[in-house]
C-alpha cells in the first residue's frame, strides 16, 4: 500500500469512532487499558438489544434462539479470527477479561493437576494478571501439603523471553509456561513462538494475549499454545467481554468451574462485531500503522535528554533494524513525577497512562507514563505530543 492510500485507509476507519470525532482536541493515547470503539460495533450491540435480546442456551422462542445462535457463532468467529487449524477441536470460553480467564485456567484447569514437585514457569515482569493466578495455585498446593514451585522466566538484555536459558529451566514436573504476547509496558513481541522450541512437546503453555488481539495479526496455527486469554474490550468489544482459547491437547480437557450463569450476550456480540471490523480494516496494516508511530514517538524521545524511554534500548537508536514496539511507548521524566506529567498531559488532551501499570514485581518499580496507540491516532497527535514534551525536556 502506497503512503497515500495507508493515509487513506486510517482516515477512513479514525472517522468511525465516535468518541474520537466528537472530542477534536483530545489524543486518546491509552487503547493499551482499553481501546475505543468503532461505530459498527456499537450499532451491532444496539440492533441486537433493540431487535432480539434475551438469554442464551434457556430458549423456547425465536429471540433467545438466535441469542443462542450468536454465542455460538462468536466462538466460530473467534476460531476464525485467530486462524484456528483444528476448530473442531478448541474451546472457546467467554470470559469478563483476560483477568478473569488467567485465573480460570489457573484455577480450574491447572490446580487440579498439581502434583508435589511440580514447578510453573511465571513471568514476573508481566502483567499481575499472569502472574497472581499462578502464584494463588501454588499457595494452594502447598496449603495442602503439595510443594509447588514457581520458576521465574529468564529474561535476555532486550526485555525479550530468554528461550535458551528457559530449555535449561525447564524439568519433568514443569507444568505450564505463563507467557505474554506482547507486552504492557514495553510494547515488544515477546517472541512467544520460540517457547515450544524451547519448552518440547509435552509442557502447556498458556498465553496472554491481552495486548496482541487487534494490534497486529495472532494465529494460533504458528504459536502452538495450549490457553490463548485476552480481553474483548482492548479490542474494541463492550467492557466485560473476554475469552478463553483452549486447544485441550496437553492434558484434560479444559471445563470452567462452577454454574456459568447467563452469559453477557451484549458483550459476545460485540466481540463477533469487533472482529469482524479489525479483519476488514487489516490488522497486519493496523500493525504498521501503530508501529510507524511508536517509531516516530521513540525517535524524539531519544533526542530529548529529560526523558528515559523504557524497554528495549537497541530499538531507540535511529539507524537501528530492531523496531518491535508494537504501538506502545513507555518513559519517564527525569525529574517531573510520572502522575504530574500524566495530569500535565491531560490538561493539553493528551490521554495517557501514568502509573506502574498492574507490572509485576520484578518489574520496574517505579510510575511511568505510557502512550498506546491504535488505529485512530494520528502522525499529528504524535507530533503535537512530542512538542508538549519537548518544552518539558529542561523542567
Ligand atoms: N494482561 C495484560 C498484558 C494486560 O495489559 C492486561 C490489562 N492491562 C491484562 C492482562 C488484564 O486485562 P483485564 O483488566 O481486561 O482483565
Amino acid at each position: 500500500m502506497t503512503d497515500h492510500s495507508l493515509t487513506t485507509w486510517q482516515r477512513e476507519l479514525r472517522a468511525q469512532f465516535p468518541i474520537i470525532t466528537a472530542n477534536p482536541g483530545v489524543a486518546y493515547l491509552d487503547s493499551a487499558a482499553t481501546a475505543q470503539k468503532p461505530q459498527p460495533v456499537l450499532d451491532a450491540v444496539m440492533t441486537y438489544l433493540t431487535g432480539e435480546n434475551a438469554n442464551a442456551a434457556r430458549g423456547t422462542y425465536p429471540w433467545a434462539n438466535r441469542t443462542t445462535t450468536r454465542v455460538e457463532q462468536a466462538r466460530d468467529r473467534l476460531r476464525a479470527f485467530l486462524g484456528d487449524p483444528e476448530p473442531d477441536r478448541s474451546g472457546v470460553h467467554f470470559v469478563s477479561g483476560a483477568t478473569e480467564g488467567l485465573r480460570a485456567v489457573a484455577r480450574d484447569w491447572l490446580a487440579p493437576q498439581l502434583r508435589d514437585g511440580d514447578e510453573i514457569v511465571v513471568a514476573h515482569a508481566d502483567h499481575q494478571a499472569n502472574i497472581l493466578p499462578w502464584q494463588e495455585v501454588a499457595a494452594l498446593a502447598r496449603a495442602r501439603g503439595d510443594r509447588v514451585t514457581l520458576i521465574p522466566m529468564p529474561y535476555d538484555a532486550a526485555h525479550d523471553y530468554d528461550a535458551g536459558r528457559l530449555a535449561d529451566l525447564l524439568t519433568p514436573r514443569t507444568r505450564m509456561i505463563a507467557a505474554t504476547h506482547v507486552h504492557h509496558v514495553y510494547g515488544n513481541d515477546m517472541h512467544v513462538s520460540r517457547l515450544r522450541a524451547a519448552a518440547g512437546p509435552g509442557v502447556p503453555i498458556c498465553l496472554d494475549a491481552a495486548q496482541s488481539i487487534g494490534h497486529l495479526p495472532v494465529s494460533v496455527a504458528g504459536l502452538d499454545a495450549d490457553f490463548l486469554v485476552f480481553s474483548g474490550h482492548k479490542a474494541m468489544a463492550l467492557p466485560g467481554t473476554g475469552a478463553i482459547w483452549a486447544r485441550n491437547r496437553r492434558g484434560p480437557l479444559f471445563r470452567p468451574g462452577g454454574w456459568p450463569g447467563t452469559p453477557n450476550t451484549a458483550g459476545i456480540v460485540s466481540l463477533t462485531a469487533a472482529l469482524d471490523w479489525l479483519d476488514a480494516a487489516g490488522v497486519d496494516r493496523i500493525a504498521a500503522w501503530t508501529r510507524d508511530l511508536g517509531a516516530r514517538l521513540t525517535g524524539a524521545l531519544a533526542g530529548l535528554n529529560g526523558y528515559e524511554v523504557l524497554g528495549c534500548r537497541t530499538s531507540l537508536a535511529a539507524d537501528s533494524t530492531v523496531q518491535r514496539r508494537q504501538g506502545i511507548v513507555t518513559f519517564r521524566h527525569r525529574t517531573i513525577g510520572s502522575h504530574d506529567l500524566g495530569f500535565i498531559l491531560a490538561a493539553d488532551g493528551f490521554l495517557v497512562r501514568a502509573d506502574g501499570h498492574c507490572q509485576g514485581e520484578q518489574g520496574e518499580k517505579t510510575t511511568s507514563v505510557r502512550v498506546s496507540l491504535h488505529v485512530h491516532n494520528t502522525v499529528g497527535e504524535i507530533d503535537r505530543l512530542v512538542d508538549r514534551l519537548a518544552a518539558l525536556n529542561d523542567a
